[in-house]
């Protein structure tokens, strides 16, 4: 009965139009005011008390409680309110089954369903036992984002203003992603002594380059043991790889300092400090055999994430698939987004459900509409399935 209730109040055409009118409103990352204002009045016009959270000059967080009756499980919604730079990307339209332009999919679309399934419940008559957030963060978007809005909700559950049990993100694959590797951005220098003076002074066993051929040769002997391994079930294996290597500025100068910069990614169960200790002592053991310094920083490091097949997060959103006709998968991602953080900062056990993942920071991103219409339905159901209802 409230299956059917709900989800008769679920009107495909009224969310592509929301869709729709948001991806007009450009939120690009550090100017996502109107954005976050936009998610703002459309929480109020279905009747939500949403607040504008402005720890930012102009760039607000949006809050949205609506209280349970009291005696269920606390379910918080979430998505980022600002976009990559709209740059050349096909302007904001209908076309068909599809929504258009830049947020379509990434992810104004998701926040759009949310907010309609909790107005969905509500015209149902339905009653939540548990608190159900609605929230929207800004400065997601690297490099200009710097995880400022995820990082102001975090403190808040911190410090106890907001209390979720379970946050699902609602962007992403149709799917229910529940792992990510974990990942930072690593850089070695290795530094003579000597400095650069003429190679005709130094033996080619002290050249920083012969060294630099030594972890990179290392760096192989790992990969193929990771390749060895078994892979992480959803998020697949640990990989590391090399972006720049840079040194050197004449045929015969000794190319100091010499660096190695690139990626690592790592599997749930490893952390960054076991990496970071690792790459420690290969540093030590190269600096030992060479007599040069060699360091190594870490930068941007996100721990991976895994939330159990079994947690009743998971267990609610299959459910509400199910009830939807869908088998919902349940798969890991070998990259990292904000579910790292809420997992690892936060300590609250985070997942993904969203329209897809096919479009995002493309020039011709999009959303189907009957994606949204089901993601809406999901996130309904999930939220009863989750926190309980009292009547209907
Ligand atoms: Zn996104």
């Amino acid at each position: 009965m409230i299956v059917q209730s709900v989800l008769a109040h679920l009107d495909p055409e009224r969310i592509a139009r929301d869709t729709l009118a948001f991806i007009e409103v450009r939120s690009e990352t550090g100017d996502e005011g109107a954005g976050s204002q936009f998610l703002a009045n459309l929480l109020r016009r279905e009747g939500f008390a949403a607040e504008l959270d402005e720890f930012l000059p102009g760039r607000p967080n949006v809050l949205c409680r609506i209280a349970g009756a009291g005696g269920g499980r606390s379910l918080l919604f979430n998505g980022h309110t600002d976009t990559i730079p709209t740059g050349s990307s096909t302007p904001p339209s209908r076309d068909g089954a599809w929504v258009v332009g830049r947020g379509a999919e990434d992810m104004k679309g998701g926040l759009v369903a949310m907010v309609h399934a909790a107005s969905a419940l509500r015209r149902a008559g339905v009653r939540l036992a548990g608190d159900l957030w609605l929230t929207g963060v800004v400065g997601h978007e690297a490099p200009k984002g710097k995880k400022e809005g995820p990082r102001r909700l975090i403190a808040q559950i911190r410090e106890g203003a907001i209390r979720p049990d379970a946050i699902v993100i609602v962007e992403g694959p149709c799917a229910i992603w529940a792992a990510s590797l974990g990942s930072a951005i690593f850089n070695i220098a290795i530094e003579s002594g000597r400095g650069p003076v003429h190679t005709v002074h130094v033996p080619y066993e002290a050249n920083p380059a012969r060294w630099a051929g030594w972890i990179l040769e290392e760096f192989a002997r790992l990969e193929r043991e990771f390749a060895e391994r078994p892979p992480h079930p959803l998020c697949g294996r640990e990989r590391v790889n090399v972006g720049i290597v840079a040194g050197g500025d004449y045929m015969n100068r000794l190319p100091t300092p010499l660096q190695i910069t690139g990626t690592w990614r790592w599997q749930p169960g490893k952390t960054q400090q076991m990496l970071s200790d690792q790459l420690t002592d290969l540093c030590g053991r190269v600096a030992g055999r060479s007599g040069l310094t060699v360091r190594c920083t870490l930068e941007g490091g996100r721990e991976p994430f895994e939330t159990a097949r079994d947690h009743p997060v998971v267990r609610a959103l299959g459910d509400a698939a199910a009830t939807d006709g869908r088998e919902a998968e349940v798969v890991g991602m070998p990259i990292v987004g904000d579910a790292n953080l809420y997992s690892n900062e936060a300590g609250v056990a985070t997942v993904y459900y969203g329209p897809a993942y096919k479009t995002a920071h493309s020039d011709d991103e999009r959303v189907e509409v009957a994606q949204l219409l089901h993601c809406a339905r999901v996130y309904a159901l999930a939220a009863v399935n989750y926190c309980g209802a009292v009547s209907s």
